[in-house]
């Protein structure tokens, strides 16, 4: 490639912003729908070592927005998240880095609202991380290929090394699952973990479904740390997954699923 990291990411910061207007629409593809349903999983998730790799053909994640608002100021899966994956605090919010994270539902699901909802849905706190789409805008604009979507899972996936700064991905996302270190993030890790990788200055990331812990048989950190049973993750593929049960027996939803960005986070409201 002709031009060099350091380079690129000089004079492609105010370029990544250009393609939040009408260029979306380009790189979204066709309306997709809700899901009906029926109950779940009233158990907690059990940590689980499996002797090998944990393996799905297409994973995903149903998360219970009942079970999870019960549990006031909880925040034992997004601390536990970035506790794991040396995800930096910053005191300044324009700096901050986040994996997985409460926004009020009306925020997340403003294009599902109805003005006669049932009014503490709008300050309900919504789990919100990467979705994984199965159509993945993100993945369309990366220049480098730094972001790319697994054929055997389909988790969507960061290389840290080849990401040049571009940003073209955090403008892709209608779901801003993506930070950008503008920072050097290292000293800002509270207990740096030695088995995962820190990033530096320049570089974008966001949660890739403890792809690192699935290879080691373990499940997510976020539904491993939720003693609620609010978090639920498996195989979308495997008709008998405890996942494909909730969603046929309980109604689902999908944020702004007419992008057709196909995202694979489900919420039970
Ligand atoms: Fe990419 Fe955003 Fe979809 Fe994640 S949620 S796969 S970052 S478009």
């Amino acid at each position: 490639m002709g031009i060099n990291r350091r380079g690129f990411f000089k004079v492609s910061g105010l370029t990544a912003l250009g393609l939040a207007g009408g260029g979306l629409a380009k790189v979204f593809g066709n309306v997709d729908s809700t899901h009906q349903a029926a109950d779940t999983t009233s158990t907690p998730a059990e940590p689980k070592v499996h002797d090998g790799p944990l393996t799905a053909k297409r994973w995903a994640m149903v998360i219970d927005l009942r079970k999870c608002g019960e549990q006031h100021d909880c925040n034992d899966c997004t601390e536990a998240c970035h506790l794991v994956h040396n995800v930096p605090k910053f005191d300044n919010p324009k700096d901050e880095i986040k994996w997985i994270w409460k926004e009020e539902y009306h925020h997340v699901f403003h294009d599902q609202d109805n003005p006669f909802q049932q009014e503490h849905l709008n300050h309900l706190p919504v789990l919100v991380l990467c979705n994984h789409c199965d159509n993945p805008p993100c993945v369309r604009v990366c220049p480098t290929g730094s972001t790319f979507k697994r054929d055997k899972d389909g988790i969507v996936m960061m290389d840290w090394h080849r990401c040049i700064g571009c940003r073209y991905c955090v403008a892709a996302c209608p779901y801003g699952s993506r930070s950008f270190n503008w920072r050097d993030p290292r000293p800002f890790i509270e207990e740096q973990k030695l088995d995962y990788p820190t990033r530096t200055r320049g570089v974008v990331e966001k949660c890739t479904f403890c792809e690192e812990r699935l290879s080691r048989g373990k499940m997510p950190s976020c539904v491993e740390a939720c003693k609620h049973g609010a978090i639920k993750f498996g195989d979308l593929e495997d008709p008998n997954s405890e996942i494909r049960h909730i969603l046929e027996e309980r109604y689902t939803i999908r944020r702004r699923p007419g992008l057709g960005t196909n995202p694979e986070v489900y919420y039970i409201v």
